[in-house]
């Protein structure tokens, strides 16, 4: 099986480890560049983007990533993963950066006060049997992406699901549901590129 590692910075890994292992993947935790470079792909974490961007840099991990991400490692972000993974944020905190990989623009906690966290269902294609449960938490949505970017789903209107080659993100949190099926996805994108 492929090895897939969770970026364990900060945020709700721990729900993503058993979420792949239960995909067929053998997961480990990934913290410094010597473990990056054994994995075969990356989840990205859902819980606060502006802090794992710092903590990013400061086990010096920024880079190592980017430099994977471009060239073609499969990696997968949930929430605060998919903000790591836009090229452009609109609304950036001062000392946040993004890894960039997907040519889109996200807007962060964007489903607003009113409506913090929610669930709803959603079809997202590339998942067969029926829509995900989508668990979102101040969540981001997508607002415009590039040429290259397939919308895989849209929620209320917006853009929730999103895939550029081997980058796959997700405005909600499938980790957080029995339902294994988008890590299946990501399972099968790896193995693809193995
Ligand atoms: N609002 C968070 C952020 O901006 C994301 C929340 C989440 O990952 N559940 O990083």
């Amino acid at each position: 099986s492929p090895v897939i590692g969770v970026l364990a910075l900060q945020g709700d890994v721990r729900e993503h480890l058993i979420a792949l292992a239960s995909a067929d993947a053998v997961a480990r935790q990934v913290r410094r560049p010597e473990e990056l470079a054994e994995v075969d792909g990356l989840v990205i974490p859902g819980g606060e983007s502006t802090t794992m961007s710092k903590l990013a840099a400061l086990f010096g991990m920024t880079e190592p990533l980017r430099e994977r991400v471009r060239s073609g490692m499969p990696v997968y972000g949930t929430c605060a993963g998919l903000i790591m993974l836009a090229d452009k944020i609109l609304d950036p905190r001062s000392g946040q950066e993004t890894l960039g990989g997907i040519d889109m623009i996200v807007r962060r906690n964007a489903f607003g006060r009113q409506n913090e966290s929610f669930e709803a269902s959603v079809e997202l294609r590339g998942v067969v049997d029926g829509p995900v449960e989508g668990v979102f938490i101040r969540a981001p949505w997508v607002e415009s992406v590039g040429a290259e970017v397939e919308v895989l789903a849209e929620y209320d209107g917006h853009i929730v699901a999103v895939r550029q080659g081997n980058a796959l993100a997700t405005s909600f949190h499938p980790e957080l549901t029995g339902d294994h099926r988008v890590h299946g996805l990501f399972v099968d994108m790896v193995r693809a590129a193995w």
